[in-house]
């Protein structure tokens, strides 16, 4: 049935009545072959099949394939689809895809439109291009799409044209994983599997568990045409050079302060299309710094929300550009002003639709909610270096460890109260939580009692407990989610597995035991060591830094270091053993993940070499040109030369930057060569990081500085204060 295309305008009918078409709940999901889309234009069958494949990961056959061909395609074409395409997501970032025709000629002037089985399941897209680390050569570049039922297949509208994308993963021809999909996928089943199990000792009924996700977003949004005219964000998405404008965030007001009209028109749209493919957003709010902003969904099962993080950032780009503005999504865009973030609140949840990680009003006595919480601590004290390496990409060392939200310290925040909660359950602390439970009544008049939340608030924790979650807040804004979230998944539950075999054990060693008992004392003898990653404290301050030394937690602030947690003995062991990677994968992920800082790196290199050449030293002289005219003119015409003293202060100042600029992107390219030169990929990162990226730091010293010399007229890029805060 085809359904009639609407314009959803978001203004509302004079008479304040929302028409039935502007409710979200109107059109949230139509673009989405969903069960609702299914029952329409599947038989019960072929529903069942893709039931089937997404409960219980049974494979469907090319028969039922076909016939879910056949119901998509005639919801596609009812919907104004002409093509189709694999969506999948790349090693590169960001996604995939390659349109193919539904239509096939049959003669001169005659076709049909065509969709098989197969073309849904498999495809070939000639993918010599997409990073592979080694795995594929080119001369046998074959990789093969695959298609991911348990994600449902969309429509994605672009400049009117319509498309049907399916969720694929992406394979080579010997089975190597290449993209962020399908290892995803294999420790979603991991730990829910281990989850299950464990759930399992405390109600019989739980068949199965799914891991939730949700991602809250942050981004920037700047003037298309500033944008246009800043070759670094152009081509590193960040700014190299800008000094940081008079006002910044110091006075804190742009924090859930009034959505400007033009951002807001932009969120109201974007909204709208990323409803209309069912992503359930729920949340738009300003961030901390001016022009940045967020936007969060409600939680989904893990693997649909990371697709729908990646779709929201591309529909974001899109719409943005109808409304004369780009989304920012770098890490770090500006200097000295917030850089953004992913947070990714991750649970588990019983068939049964219990939160394992919901403590309730008594987490003492909660010994599932316990069992689940103390694991997952154990599990990031145990991994710490792997989550870090997890989100480690050049750009998010600005953030981690930069004096920026967060630390690169790993640590775990749980707040007062479940501090004591568990000091008291080990045993170091005797008798009740000392902490109270949800902060004192608020008593302002009229004011009804509200429910305030057991777990305060620390920002600055890179790892929080928040309420009946964990929120993994290091994770880069520019990430797919897939990277973080699979080390998560596969740590969390190589955990439960190790405590279940622990558990078992020692029940079988001491006949009569109770298994609650056992379970006690498994957990216990876990807290004497990880409670170290407990920490309530400010992650910012010096102290910390300190603090966590001496306790032996890593601080790996930048990424060269951090990846190297994906080279050791023991992560080959833990993504081997519990099949979410081959060593082949494994390795060759890694050697992606170390060429593309180098190319990140590179890029930035060569944009900063072209500011400085092509802008700022041409500028900077023409400027100087121009106070040197200046001052010969005024001693022509007999002025003293007392008289021109400011300017030829200022001609010294100029010059010695330019000169200065221009040594350091010498030695900056030089640099740059050598360390091209590094054969090896890992090491040719290392010499990135510790000889190039320090001299655009010296680069920028001095671009700033002719920056808040020279003529405003004369500087010939768009500055912070007209990014930052033109509306
Ligand atoms: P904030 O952390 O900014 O206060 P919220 O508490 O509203 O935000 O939640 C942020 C995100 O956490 C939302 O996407 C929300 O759906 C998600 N979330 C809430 N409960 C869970 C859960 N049990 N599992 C996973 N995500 C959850
Ligand atoms: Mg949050």
């Amino acid at each position: 049935m085809p359904t009639p295309s609407k314009t959803h305008t978001p203004t509302r009918k004079k008479d304040n009545n929302v028409v039935e078409e502007q409710k979200i709940s109107h059109y949230f999901g139509e673009n989405v072959f969903g069960p609702e889309a299914q029952k329409q234009y599947l038989s019960k069958e072929a529903m069942k099949a893709i039931d089937d494949a997404v409960k219980n990961g049974k494979a469907i056959s090319i028969n039922e394939a076909d016939h879910v061909a056949q119901g998509m395609q005639a919801w596609a074409l009812a919907k104004g689809c002409t093509h189709y395409t694999h969506w999948f997501q790349p090693l590169r970032g960001t996604t995939a895809e390659k349109h193919d025709s539904f239509f096939e000629p049959v003669g001169q002037d005659t076709g049909v439109e065509k969709f098989s089985g197969k073309a849904l399941v498999q495809q070939e897209p000639d993918a010599s291009s997409f990073p592979s680390g080694g795995i594929r050569n080119t001369f046998e570049a074959r990789g093969y799409t695959a298609w991911d039922p348990s994600s449902p297949a969309f429509i994605m509208e672009k400049a009117g044209v319509k498309t049907l994308c399916i969720p694929t993963i992406f394979v080579s021809y010997t089975g190597e994983a290449l993209d962020n999909k399908a290892p995803l996928l294999k420790a979603n089943a991991f730990v829910r599997k281990a989850a299950t199990e464990v759930a399992r000792y405390f109600d019989s009924n739980v068949s199965d568990i799914m891991v939730s996700l949700g991602v809250e977003q942050e981004y920037f949004l700047v003037d298309a045409e500033l944008f246009a005219q800043r070759p670094d964000l152009m081509l590193a998405g960040r700014t190299l050079v800008g000094s940081v404008p008079a006002k910044g965030q110091q006075l804190e007001d742009h924090y859930f302060g009034s959505i400007p009209n033009r951002v807001l028109a932009f969120m109201s749209d974007f909204e709208e299309k990323a409803h209309q493919l069912g992503i359930p957003l729920r949340t738009r709010h300003n961030e901390v710094a001016p022009g940045q902003f967020e936007c969060a969904p409600q939680f989904e099962e893990l693997n649909l929300a990371v697709d729908h993080n990646s779709l929201l950032m591309d529909v974001m780009e899109s719409v943005a550009e109808e409304h004369g503005l780009k989304v920012l999504l770098h890490e770090k865009p500006f200097k000295g002003i917030n850089g953004s973030g992913k947070h990714n609140n991750w649970s588990l949840i019983t068939n049964t639709g219990v939160n394992v990680l919901s403590p309730g009003n008594s987490p003492e006595k909660n010994l599932q909610f316990l069992t689940f919480f103390i694991n997952t601590i154990k599990a990031v004290y145990d991994h710490a270096d792997l989550l870090r390496a997890s989100i480690a990409t050049a750009a998010n060392d600005h953030r981690l460890g930069a004096n920026e939200a967060p630390p690169a310290i790993v640590s775990v925040f749980v707040g007062d109260l479940l501090e004591h909660v568990l000091a008291d359950f080990e045993g170091t602390t005797t008798g009740k939580s000392k902490a109270k439970k949800s902060g004192a009544s608020i008593k302002v008049p009229n004011i009804p009692e509200i429910l305030l939340d057991n777990t305060d608030r620390n920002r600055t924790s890179p790892f929080a407990f928040t309420g009946n979650k964990f929120e993994f807040r290091a994770v880069g804004s520019s990430d797919n989610c897939a990277s973080s979230m699979t080390v998560l998944n596969t740590i969390v539950g190589n955990q439960l597995v190790e405590f279940k075999k622990q558990v078992d054990t020692l029940k079988a060693s001491k006949k009569g035991s109770k298994t609650e008992d056992v379970i006690k004392e498994v957990l216990r003898s876990y807290l004497k060591d990880s409670k170290k990653v407990l920490f309530g404290g400010n992650g910012y301050s010096q102290d910390w830094v300190k603090e966590a030394r001496k306790r032996g937690l890593n601080n790996i602030k930048n990424t060269p270091e951090a990846l190297e947690a994906y080279l050791s003995k023991s992560a080959a062991d833990l993504f081997v053993r519990n099949g979410i990677f081959n060593h082949k994968e494994l390795e060759a992920r890694t050697e992606i993940k170390f060429e593309s800082y180098v190319l990140r790196l590179q890029i930035e290199g060569r944009v900063l070499n072209e500011l400085v050449q092509n802008f700022i030293i041409p500028s900077a002289a023409s400027y100087l040109k121009k106070l040197a005219d200046s001052v010969q003119t005024l001693l022509n015409i007999g002025q003293s030369k007392s008289s021109v003293k400011a300017q030829l202060d200022i001609i010294s100042q100029l010059s010695q930057s330019i000169n200065a600029i221009y040594n350091s992107n010498n030695a900056m390219t030089n640099e740059r060569s050598k360390a091209n030169k590094i054969e090896d990929a890992h090491k040719r990162a290392i010499a990135y990081c510790q000889k190039v990226k320090p001299l655009f730091d010296d680069i920028r010293e001095h671009a700033d500085k002719l920056e808040q010399l020279i003529d405003d007229a004369e500087w010939p890029l768009p500055k912070y204060r007209e990014l930052l805060f033109n509306r």
